[in-house]
């Protein structure tokens, strides 16, 4: 008989996050780890995961204390209301009277909050000490971009068993780094000696970002090709030295998508369902969303090729690629269907358009998240030029969904569209390489020279409908990682040496 193979324990995982479907979001880091956390609790571990509780999440039900904590000089009052979600996991939502309940996560259009670096300074203590006193302490600690990057910062400076925990940082976007004035280390009560080279100092300002990077056991980020690309000096935004340092212990994890909320065949927000096998729902979800912005909906207008995108509309999303091709996309007979918000000059820039070409642009500024489904679904081509692109969750949602994306081949976009192949006609999307108007609608122009001969067209799209996208992959991943990480520290341990973040 052969032996039983043992599998390893459960593990305890405490995450720190500033934004999580189904609570709060303005990006891809929401939907990862609202699909992450319960992905890893039905694998049996056990999640937690401290999130601020902000204005637009309203009151939840759920278990309420509050807690006094100390940030530098100030104590604050964190009310603490714990949700649990389903077996396995749950939200420990952070409330604190002046810090969280505004309008907007992060800014507003006036810039960031100018108290951001108290607001999720005060999520990362809170987060600690909930793993300090709640029942036993986490086998590890995974943090999320900037904005808890100071939980391994202060993992490293605590006493006592808090200081023998391990912490995995991921990077959902290198550009954000969390960067503040020195004197918040004393607002925030950090030490001196931390304002320096090895530590958090980046350009006379703090970063929060680099806190991470510096402190954390191990650093993921998003997708492998964007693991590679932040190690030079084009994408490393300053920071490509200090990865390079610490590049044995940082490895790229591709993101999945949540496939029952990204779901063709039951997405609420469509008319009607479809499949690979029965189209007929997307043909309606086309009408629809062209109605939906007021455009025509008539025979030649249905058959006309339709291009959407999702997007911030800021700088890395090549926003400026569309700036500067407007004669050669004015010139396609095609119609737009775009809902964004960000920067103000790129937000004129879309209405601009629509006014100028009502019958063939639409635009809707702001998020919208049933907008979002219907654009992924009734669009027939999904563009995506992206400047860098950590992992990019569109394209796969696009995907998924029939719609055949045009993207830039970086980061995550490089890592999960396959060019179309005209001689074997295999492939799942169109791609380009140089960061240029011109290679960008020369890709479109492909695209819709493609899209012209119905059969081959309908080959590429069951070729991304037909693709795995789902968390489970990815979330084994981390787990191997959250286990290196608790290796790592034991090996240290039994060495006799405290783990060093450089
Ligand atoms: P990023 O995190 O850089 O914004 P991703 O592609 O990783 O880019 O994720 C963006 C997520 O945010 C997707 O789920 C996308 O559908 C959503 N999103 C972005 N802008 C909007 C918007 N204006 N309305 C609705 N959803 C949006």
């Amino acid at each position: 008989m052969a032996a039983a193979v043992e599998s390893p324990p459960p593990l305890s995982v405490l995450m720190v996050a500033s934004e999580a479907q189904p609570y709060a979001k303005t990006g891809g880091l929401a939907d990862v780890v609202g699909a992450l956390a319960p992905t890893l609790a039905r694998l049996g571990h056990q999640v937690t995961v401290v999130l601020p509780h902000y204005h637009e999440i309203g009151p939840q039900s759920g278990d309420t204390t509050t807690r006094t904590v100390r940030l530098g000089p100030r104590s604050f009052d964190a009310r603490l209301t714990v949700v649990a979600a389903e077996p396995g996991l749950r939200w420990v939502l952070v409330g604190c009277d002046g810090l969280y309940d505004r309008d907007g996560l992060y800014g507003d259009h006036a810039g960031d909050f100018a108290d951001n670096a108290t607001r999720f300074g005060l999520l990362a203590r809170v987060a600690l000490d909930w793993a300090e006193r709640s029942t036993g302490l986490p086998d590890v600690i995974h943090a999320h971009d900037w904005q808890a990057g100071l939980v391994p910062v202060w993992l490293h400076t605590a006493s006592g068993s808090l200081a023998e925990v391990p912490s995995l940082f991921t990077i959902h976007n290198l550009a954000y780094q969390g960067l503040f004035p020195t004197e918040s280390l004393d607002t925030l009560g950090l030490p001196r000696e931390l304002f320096s080279i090895d530590g958090l100092e980046f350009w006379g300002q703090i970063s929060f970002l680099k806190g991470g990077l510096v402190f954390a056991d191990g650093i993921t980020t998003v997708s492998r090709t964007y693991a590679r690309e932040i190690l030079g000096m084009e994408q490393g935004e300053g920071l490509d030295g200090l990865l390079r340092h610490r590049e044995a212990v940082l490895s790229g994890i591709p993101n999945g998508i949540d496939v029952e909320i990204w779901d063709p065949a039951r997405d609420r927000f469509l008319p009607r369902g479809y499949s690979a096998d029965d189209l007929s729902g997307k043909r309606a979800a086309k009408a629809e969303l062209l109605a939906r912005y007021g455009l025509p909906t008539d025979p030649p207008a249905l058959a006309r090729p339709l291009i959407g995108m999702v997007s911030r509309m800021v700088d890395q999303k090549g926003l400026d690629l569309i700036r500067d091709a407007k004669p050669r996309l004015d010139a396609l007979d095609a119609t737009f269907t775009i809902v964004g918000s960000g920067a103000d000059h790129y937000e004129e820039m879309w209405r601009a358009r629509a006014a100028e070409r009502p019958d063939r642009v639409g635009v809707v500024v702001g998020f919208d998240e049933s907008l979002a489904h219907l654009v992924e679904a009734g669009a027939d081509l999904f563009l995506m030029p992206s400047r860098y692109e950590p992992c990019g969750l569109n394209q796969m949602y696009s995907m998924r969904y029939g719609t055949v994306p045009v993207v830039r081949a970086t980061g995550g976009l490089a890592d999960t569209v396959t060019p179309y192949d005209a001689a074997s006609g295999s492939g799942t999307g169109f791609v380009f390489d140089a960061y240029s108007a011109d290679a960008m609608v020369d890709a479109i122009e492909a695209a819709l020279d493609v899209f012209r001969q119905p059969e081959r067209w309908r080959t590429i799209q069951r070729a991304g409908m037909r693709q795995d996208f789902s968390w489970d992959v990815s979330a084994a991943a981390y787990v191997q990682r959250y286990r290196d990480v608790i290796e790592r520290r034991q090996a240290a341990g039994t060495a006799g040496g405290a783990p060093q973040g450089v």
